[in-house]
């Protein structure tokens, strides 16, 4: 059935009277069969005889379908062989004597085909336009009298023995079974059921509570719950089957999220998880010492807790605790910066993934979802930034002191080859031998770069250059990033391959500056704090771009978010309505024509 979107959800309860559930149903979408039997008989009898038939049939119609046999001929015998066997079983067994069931089961052989048969008085109805139809005639003496013209639907109606049945499975060696078709359309929403639900719930009840469900699944609670509120003096049991997407919500749910990007981030937390996971995270040095375990949760597990709290705050502090705090330990216990970045990668990489999860079932929310995910990404890189600056600005102190003792140790920067975002004292304005130095590091870069020939790279290089030749970081790159970000377009959604740029383009040209043997250490340090901060500032520059070209998106985010809150608003008060019965709620449902 590829063309028709079938969901389906059943639930059966013993009720509030009765000790023992004799209700048996069963719910299979690959088979497209499903099913309610309502077992009757001595003590242990009811449930043995649905539950026993419910075995037989759904045995029965596995092996058939598989071998291509005709759905409904199938299902007939299906069900008449159930009845021949629980008809054997209470004959030989003196305790399950008289046993029998009712049965009503459905399947969806094609996509705009459904056949039902049943067998006493479960029932079968159909949602269509908001209005609750039955497809069934219940088998009781009183029904069939009224169907032979023996009895007035008035008579039947006072009848004394108006719920005695005329058929069941079991109580004789064969059983005649009712067959319908019906025709399902899109948005269709069947039901079936047991007595124990519309003996306890007026026609109108449950019209407006399954009309009222989301989904299958809470339209089978809400029914189950409302026969309860009406008594639930039998065992009630629902199986709600969707045909489709009903044809009201197909634009509701496009536009409309049916959930805030919060949300939809935490849902997807075993796919970032498993793809932080394949990415080797608890292989990071970072993790060194933790059982894979443990890492995930403290890494992962931690960020991605941290990026749903601001998700839901609209703020940056969770994440930027959580890379602060992870940093601040790191370093304190001399890590190097690769590691860090190297996990702040894979996090980016398993945020990306849950971006491209949500865009394909909603493009802009995946759009907003991804500004959100990358100002939170870029919070956390500000942060890693902000402590490594601090780093520097220790091992430049040390440096002074040491060059001040004159050994000068000339690949203390080496491991260390970062970008800074603090401030940072820079001397030698005019220097020749750091004009130098950046010129051979710029050529050198570029070279490496020509390869590529992306103009991006080219782009980050000369701009970050330009700024560290004339002066350091204080230079205004945001017409570059402009213009870097002017060449995309939010709709791309991806905004990783500039960023990847940025971080190419600074690895490549800090790691050229420090290979220079031409230069003084002295005029190296100060050429290193001029290139650390022009690439600072570009990466700040861009991201005061990204942020304001996100504004309108980010502000539609927040709109969404809003609307999601008042629909909930409105559920909440539908629900609470609703669980406030009204008299109409507490008639059976013989009040229906
Ligand atoms: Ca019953």
């Amino acid at each position: 059935m590829p063309a028709t979107k079938i969901a389906a959800s059943g639930l059966t309860d013993v009720g509030l009277v009765r000790e023992e559930n004799q209700d048996a149903i069963y719910v299979d979408q690959d088979l497209g069969l499903y099913l309610v039997l309502d077992g009757m008989g001595g003590h242990a009898g009811g449930a043995t005889a649905s539950r026993t038939g419910r075995e037989v049939i759904v045995d029965m119609m596995r092996h058939g379908l598989v071998q291509g046999r005709e759905p409904a001929a199938l299902l007939g015998e299906a069900i008449r062989a159930a009845g021949a066997r629980i008809h054997l079983d209470a004959n030989r067994n003196r305790e399950l004597h008289g046993m029998g069931t009712t049965f009503v089961g459905i399947i969806v052989p094609h996509p705009n085909l459904a056949v039902i048969a049943h067998v006493g008085d479960s029932r079968a109805y159909v949602m269509r336009d908001q209005r609750l139809t039955r497809l069934t005639a219940d088998h009781t003496v009183v029904a069939e009298l009224v169907a032979l013209g023996k009895l007035t639907p008035q008579e039947a109606h006072n009848h004394p023995h108006s719920s005695v049945l005329s058929r069941n499975l079991g109580g004789l060696p064969t059983t005649e079974v009712e067959f319908s078709q019906f025709e399902v359309l899109r948005g269709d929403r069947l039901l079936l059921c047991s007595d124990g639900l519309n003996g306890y719930a007026t026609h109108g009840a449950i019209e407006k509570t399954l009309g009222g469900a989301q989904d299958p699944e809470s339209a089978a609670r809400d029914l189950v719950e409302l026969a309860k509120r009406g008594g639930g003096g039998d065992n009630v049991s629902a199986v709600v089957i969707d045909i489709g997407p009903r044809p009201g919500d197909t634009i509701a749910t496009s536009t409309l999220p049916q959930e805030n990007g919060a949300q939809a981030w935490w849902r997807r937390r075993p796919l970032f998880m498993d793809v932080c996971q394949r990415m080797g995270l608890a292989q990071s040095s970072v993790a060194a010492g933790l059982e894979e375990a443990e890492a995930m949760e403290i890494l992962a597990g931690s960020f991605c807790e941290a990026v749903y709290h601001d998700l839901e705050n609209t703020t940056g502090v969770h994440v930027w605790t959580f890379a602060d705090s992870l940093v601040s330990a790191w370093f304190a216990q001399d890590g190097a910066y690769l590691p860090i970045q190297e996990l702040f990668d894979i996090l980016r990489a398993g945020s990306l993934a849950v971006v491209k999860d949500v865009s394909q079932g909603d493009q802009n929310f995946g759009v907003c979802l991804e500004i959100a995910l990358l100002r939170s990404l870029i919070v956390g890189e500000m942060v890693v930034g902000g402590q490594i600056g601090g780093q520097i600005q220790t091992i430049n102190e040390e440096l002074t002191s040491m060059e001040q003792a004159s050994e000068l140790p000339e690949t203390t920067f080496s491991g260390n080859a970062t970008i800074p975002f603090e401030d940072m004292q820079v001397s030698g304005a005019s220097d020749p031998e750091v004009t130098l130095s950046l010129k051979l590091a710029f050529d050198a870069t570029r070279k490496q770069l020509e390869s590529d020939g992306h103009p991006t790279l080219r782009n980050i290089l000369a701009a970050t250059h330009a700024s560290a030749e004339v002066f350091a970081g204080t230079e205004d790159l945001s017409n570059t990033a402009r213009e870097l970000y002017g060449t995309h377009l939010l709709t791309e959604q991806d905004l990783g391959p500039i960023i990847n740029a940025l971080d190419r383009c600074r690895d490549a040209h800090l790691h050229e500056l420090l290979e220079q043997q031409e230069v003084s250490g002295e005029a190296l340090s100060t050429a290193f704090a001029r290139l650390s901060l022009a690439h600072q500032a570009l990466f700040h520059a861009f991201s005061i771009v990204v942020v304001e070209a996100g504004r309108p998106t980010t502000d539609r985010l927040q709109e969404l978010t809003e609307q999601t809150k008042n629909l909930r608003t409105k559920m909440a008060n539908n629900e609470e309505q609703l669980s406030q019965p009204t008299v109409a709620d507490m008639q059976p449902e013989d009040s229906e024509s």
